[in-house]
């Protein structure tokens, strides 16, 4: 299988190549050439299968010939082991036809740990097999980070380096980055938000000479290999409530639109799904751009759910590239105008958006609001992102089982759950002393230039 940029210039690449360069050369993000529907006596199959058996099913057709079958099993066999749950992405009932998927088991306690677990075993074999060294540079707005830096801790063939915004991630996450002691591990704290993290980390990959010398790779979510490690649990989810036989929907807390983007490659695979409903905080560019047709930014207000807290969705690109039938000329165009500051969507563009998503906001309040019904009623305590998704979902109940991401454990966020419902989220007990632990970090400007130097001088390029 092939890949394509979503601009339309950048060469082909294969699977392997697509994951280790993240961020095509012309600026856009890879895509398969084309996704193949499953048959449906094969998604039958499903229920029943263990995780593992699922993830090799779904992920082999897309990687071609870049992992052989064996090499496949024992990569995702690896990834999956340190999760704390035997079921990997459990679903647990919060009332009448609404089902949690908790997506929080893995180490790092949000759903990144899916992703990123698969890649770091992804990456470690190919890079072994190539002899080669990189330089992993991401930017997060506190969970990408942290799953990353799990991921990729003491590997040996990586040196991984997380800009996070200075002061807008919980103590938790930015514990989570700056504890690890592993001297392939970089914790930077950048001045600005997220958007100025994500902003610096394009500039440096599109900054070819810099790009070459430190062997930049990115596993941010516009990394293809995270995106198809997420297709996953939409299968498994599915399969546990009757999938195929009957459709289910699902309502997706979403910032950088990958995970809700994995749902949107299942129904492409053939997964009956009715509903695909876009959870956004106050930040909501993706609910405007549906409900209006532009997609225009604005400042980022910082939230209870800060791994949302995000106005340009670089997955977006990637239905975009389908919403204009493939043609990445137009998508370069429209991107060319986001940089200015927005663009409109055409009318046969946005009729296929809408047809495939449906969308949501919750203010702060109703997130609060949300934390503390949903314990009250069922005792179980939500993280704020999660608390974004069921809010938006409730307007969507009916004969349909929808199935909400619980994208994080409430123990990442214990003051937003404490203000909602006066309860404390204890950290699961392999990671109590996380508040003793030293951090290690370094403060960066937001300067393109002052950031390459320093990433230049820790690994000697
Ligand atoms: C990253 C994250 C999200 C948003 O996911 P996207 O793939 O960026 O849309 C939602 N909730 C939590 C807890 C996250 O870490």
């Amino acid at each position: 299988m092939k890949y394509v940029s979503t601009r339309g210039s950048a060469p082909k690449l294969s699977f392997e190549e697509a994951m280790l360069t993240g961020l095509a050369r012309d600026g856009g993000l890879y895509v398969p050439q084309r996704v193949a529907e499953r048959r449906h006596d094969e998604i039958e199959a499903l229920p029943g299968m263990s995780y593992e058996e699922v993830a090799y099913w779904v992920i082999k057709p897309f990687v071609g010939e870049s992992f052989g079958d064996a090499e496949l099993r024992d990569i995702i066999s690896r990834a999956y082991a340190g999760f704390g749950h035997a079921a990997r992405a459990p679903l647990v009932q919060l009332g009448p036809n609404h089902f949690l998927l908790e997506l929080f088991h893995g180490p790092t306690l949000a759903f990144k740990d899916f992703a990123m677990q698969l890649i770091g075993q992804m990456f470690q074999t190919a890079l072994a097999r190539r002899g080669e060294r990189i330089c992993i540079v991401g930017a997060t707005s506190g969970d990408t980070g942290s799953a990353a830096i799990e991921a990729f801790r003491g590997l040996d063939n990586v040196d991984v380096f997380i800009l996070f915004p200075d002061g807008r991630v919980s103590d938790v996450q930015r514990r989570q980055m700056t504890t690890p002691t592993e001297a392939n591990v970089h914790a930077l704290a950048i001045d600005g938000t997220f958007d100025d993290a994500q902003a610096r980390l394009k500039d440096m990959f599109n900054h070819f000479e810099f790009r070459d010398a430190v062997k930049l790779a990115g596993v941010n979510s516009i990394n293809w290999a995270r995106v198809l490690a997420q297709v996953v649990y939409y299968f498994t989810a599915a399969a546990s409530l009757g999938g195929p036989l009957r459709p289910v929907s699902f309502t997706v807390p979403t910032g950088n639109f990958g995970d809700i983007f994995a749902g949107y490659i299942a129904r492409k695979m053939g997964l009956p799904i009715e509903k695909l409903v876009i959870a956004t905080n106050q930040n909501d560019i993706l609910h405007r751009t549906l409900e209006t047709g532009a997609y225009t930014t604005s400042q980022v207000v910082p939230s209870l759910s800060p791994s949302m807290d995000i106005q340009v969705s670089s997955n977006f690109e990637r239905v975009l590239f389908d919403a204009y039938g493939r043609d990445g000329s137009t998508v370069a165009d429209q991107m060319a105008d986001l940089a200015r500051g927005g663009f409109t969507i055409s009318q046969g563009a946005i009729d296929y958006l809408r047809a495939q998503f449906t969308s949501g906001r919750a203010s702060e309040e109703e997130t609060l609001a949300t934390i503390r019904e949903i314990f009250e009623t069922t005792g179980e305590v939500l993280c704020p992102h999660t608390a974004v998704g069921v809010k938006v979902a409730s307007a969507h109940l009916g004969t349909t089982p929808m199935i909400t991401l619980a994208t994080a454990h409430p123990a990442k966020f214990p003051d937003a759950v404490k203000q909602a419902c006066g309860q404390d989220a204890p950290l699961p007990p392999r990671m109590a002393d996380l508040f003793e632990r030293p951090e290690r970090m370094t403060h960066v400007p937001n300067d393109l230039a002052a950031l390459e130097a320093l990433i230049r001088q820790r690994v000697g390029a």
